[in-house]
């Protein structure tokens, strides 16, 4: 990141605006998204895949009437329904793919996909998946050219394809959001990247934090001090892009985000009701959880503890009692500095990255610079500092 403007920290004091929940849902009860790797057959092979993808389905994957059991299961979350993910591998490779969006949309679940960027993605099938009630698609682009695209994907052609895919949902007016892989190898071409998005009709762009687990184990992370330039030229980008910005697994743009609102002068009512707000609270286990294509179920798919099986225990009572779920949720729990941390009901760290680094869920996340210790002292410095000038101005 060396063309980005960067800000640091501000000293101001940053308002506690309690946890900020998308509307209506609480975490306890319902994820507000259900990721769901409805196989893993992709005939791509991408260096970085978390499903460490192959080229048909593997044995053991469930069958159509379970997929659509799981769905009707979902129900009983109440409302308002989480919304499914249908991911993979490429879910395209399902030939029941359509059959399982309807159904989810007959139920009131609403629906999104992350296919593969490959021969299967046509506008038929995009139009069919349209009518039967796919919101949006999502879009890998890691890399500013062919060239770097193509070689973090590993098949050539793809980054061309997906320029394609991208005119044609927009033809078929569906909103499409664009995924971008964060390692030390990729962050520098992102103000690249931005230019090459900004010229498309996009609904929002998400930069996905690597986390070192399948594929992307041979992969490198940022450090965390780039993590937090990148975030604070993020925020910047947040004000001027055509389009709706997020990160995945890295909850910590929100602290960073608050802090910048609040050195700019914004309310904590102001906060509460920003783009940023809506994500408050949600990480791996509070608000998601991950279902693999045999049903195996886990708090996100980059936190390889399985919690259980769809086809043993219903999944509404896998995710509100089972144990790990519960500890995940428990911000009291969290260790290191997420534990110590003022922000943690809002943002708490990534658990995948925490147990990917120290094999604790717990622990806190590595990727963060955060000092929760150093920051009060900082804040009860400027508020003593206040109150003496405010004394003084009025003898
Ligand atoms: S220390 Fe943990 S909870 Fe606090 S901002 Fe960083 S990642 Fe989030």
């Amino acid at each position: 990141m060396t063309s980005a403007p960067v800000s640091g920290p501000p000293a101001a004091p940053v308002p506690r605006i309690g946890a900020v929940r998308a509307e209506g849902f609480r975490y306890e009860r319902a994820p507000m998204i259900v990721y769901w790797e409805t196989t893993i057959a992709c005939p791509l092979a991408c260096t970085h895949c978390r499903a460490t993808a192959m080229p048909y389905a593997a044995p053991g994957q469930l069958t159509t009437d379970e997929c659509l059991r799981l769905l009707d299961s979902m129900v009983g979350f109440g409302n308002p329904r989480p919304h499914v993910v249908f991911t993979g591998g490429d879910p395209l490779e399902r030939s029941d793919l359509e059959q399982l969006v309807q159904r989810a949309t007959d139920l009131g679940i609403g629906s999104s996909l992350a296919p593969a960027v490959a021969p299967g993605l046509t506008r038929e099938r995009m139009l069919a998946l349209k009518e039967a009630g796919i919101q949006t698609v999502s879009l890998s682009l890691d890399g500013s050219t062919a060239e770097k695209h193509d070689g973090l994907r590993g098949v050539p052609g793809t980054f061309d394809r997906t320029m394609e895919a991208i005119e044609m949902l927009n033809e078929l007016d569906l909103p499409v959001q664009i995924n971008t892989l964060i390692t030390d190898t990729t962050h520098e071409d992102l103000p690249a990247v931005y230019d090459v998005l900004r010229k498309k009709k996009l609904l929002r762009w998400a930069l996905f934090f690597l986390i070192a687990t399948g594929r992307g184990s041979t992969m490198k992370e940022i450090s965390a001090g780039e993590a937090e330039r990148l975030m604070n030229w993020f925020y910047d980008l947040s004000r001027v892009a055509p389009f709706q910005v997020k990160t995945t697994e890295a909850t910590h743009y929100r602290r960073v985000a608050m802090q910048r609102m609040e050195a700019e002068g914004h309310t904590p009512e102001e906060i509460a009701s920003s783009n940023v707000a809506r994500g408050f609270g949600i990480r791996d286990g509070n608000g998601i959880c991950f279902i693999n294509h045999k049903g195996d179920v886990f708090p996100s798919g980059f936190l390889p503890v399985k919690v259980g099986n769809v086809r043993e225990t219903d999944l509404v009572t896998l995710y509100r009692e089972n144990e790990t779920f519960r500890a995940l949720r428990d911000t009291s729990r969290l260790g290191g500095r997420c534990g110590e941390c003022t922000f943690h009901d809002e943002c708490g760290g990534s658990r995948s990255r925490a147990y990917a680094h120290t094999g604790d869920l717990l622990a806190e996340d590595p990727l963060c610079p955060h000092e929760p210790k150093a920051y009060a002292k900082r804040l009860a410095n400027k508020a003593a500092r206040e109150a003496a000038a405010r004394e003084m101005a009025a003898t």
